[in-house]
């Protein structure tokens, strides 16, 4: 489920009208679905019952407390990417000791922050981490849990920007050298505790084929891990693919579900069926470290249209939002769903570029679209806006970041004000 559907002609976050939250609020606005949210959550859970596992939300899909504190009321743990990320954790009422500690590049001050926050599991990604964590920890007097991620050389078939799993990404010790390393880390990295093992292939996988090529061809490794050094925990990641084309609910009314072209859907229920079977036998906690899959579909973007620009070869919707408060398309082509707030009266379509203020050609939302003719003054919701959305949120061209709203069931919250103009320029002299 995801929550947005028409209501008596007005498009609704589950029982509240999103044209009022744009009028109240203003725009550009961000608007979450709290029940998608804790629905997707749970979903994910029920898929995964067959085996020992834990949850562990991906922040940097959405990282507003709010959504932190929802998810951690649910028992899930957290896969954090920074400090910055742990320390939000923290004031969202998570348990450190549910957290784990993904990133190529975690600095001194971010290991020794997370070492004394008691997390649960470093997921280092080289030899030179684990030993400078081994290093960092022996000062400390403490001992790192540490698990390596491995790189299995697989495709995911998603974008180039977000496939982590082939041997040219940056990501991860190569498959062939994770056994000699454990080897090398057990006998002389004392302050070293081997929890675990950990994989990501990619973002956005709408095939459930790479990740069983992944558990496949790692299950040897990780079964020799267990009888050599022990490990309890196998994470196998996050990437859970989302639909964003024609994404609102199949069976709630809507002129876009007419369309052609959906995205070929890997549901949450084939996920754990083929899954399940082939991790059930390991005795070993599965970790899974989702994000999109979570908050995409959970969240809209809301935008006001400014102007319509008729060109020789284009028409132009110019829209309040623009590339600083959505990157997506530009930066891997991302698609968004572009609905008006009111539902459109007629069937009729104009061929249109829906663009945002900023100064760059990429700063577009779709190019060529068929859409309702929708008019300046007008208000558009920019579907599956939930992950990846607000996070990768800039002031670039000094815009104040957006709002953000979380709805639950008929109550709306602000939960995070739009930043004035003051705080623009803070820490600046
Ligand atoms: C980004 C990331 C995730 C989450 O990816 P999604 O596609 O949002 O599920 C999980 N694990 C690691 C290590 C990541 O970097």
């Amino acid at each position: 489920m995801h929550g947005f559907s028409y209501k008596s002609g007005s498009l609704h976050c589950e029982e509240v009208d999103l044209n009022s939250l744009a009028t109240t609020y203003g725009t550009p606005l961000y608007v979450y679905s709290g029940g998608t949210i804790t629905d997707h959550f749970r979903r994910l859970d029920e898929a995964l019952s067959g085996v020992p596992h834990e949850i562990a939300y991906a922040v940097k899909a959405n990282s507003n407390l709010s959504v932190l504190r929802l998810l951690a009321a649910q028992g899930a743990g957290f896969d954090i990417v920074s400090g910055g990320e742990l320390f939000r954790v923290i004031k969202a009422g998570g348990d450190p000791g549910h957290c784990t500690f993904a990133g190529v590049g975690k600095t001194r001050a971010e290991i020794i922050y997370a070492l004394n926050e008691g997390i649960y599991s470093f997921n280092v990604e080289s030899e030179d981490e684990l030993r400078y964590l081994n290093q960092v920890a022996g000062e400390l007097g403490l001992i790192a849990p540490a698990a390596v991620r491995v790189n299995p050389n697989v495709d995911a078939k998603t974008h180039k920007y977000i496939s982590t799993g082939k041997s040219e990404n940056k990501f991860g010790v190569d498959f062939e050298s994770i056994a000699d390393l454990y080897e090398r880390a057990s006998n002389d990295l004392p302050h070293i505790r081997l929890r675990g093992l950990q994989m990501h292939i990619g973002s956005q996988l709408t095939s459930i084929a790479p990740f069983i090529e992944a558990v496949e061809k790692v299950t040897p490794l990780v079964r020799l891990l267990k009888q050599r050094h022990g490990i309890e925990f196998w994470s196998i990641g996050g990437g859970i693919g989302i639909v964003y084309h024609n994404s609102l609910e199949s069976g709630a009314a809507g002129w876009w579900q007419q369309r052609e072209g959906t995205d070929a859907p890997l549901t949450i229920e084939r996920y754990g069926q083929e899954l399940v079977p082939r991790l059930k036998d390991l005795g070993l906690k599965i970790l899974l470290e989702p994000g999109r899959y979570i908050v995409g579909n959970a969240g809209v973007l809301l935008t006001r249209c400014l102007y319509e620009k008729k060109g020789l070869a284009k028409t132009f919707k110019i829209v309040d939002a623009g590339m600083n408060d959505l990157i997506r398309p530009a930066l891997y082509e991302g698609h968004h769903e572009i609905v008006p707030l009111t539902e459109p009266a007629s069937d009729e379509r104009v061929m249109v570029d829906v663009v945002g203020p900023i100064c760059e050609s990429g700063d577009f939302f779709c190019q060529d679209r068929e859409l309702p003719d929708f008019q300046p003054g007008e208000c558009v919701a920019l579907m599956s806006a939930g992950a990846y959305g607000f996070a990768m949120a800039s002031n670039y061209n000094s815009r104040p970041l957006p709002a953000e709203v979380l709805v639950e069931g008929a109550t709306a919250r602000v939960i995070r004000h739009r930043q004035d103009l003051d705080a623009l320029i803070e820490g600046e002299s």
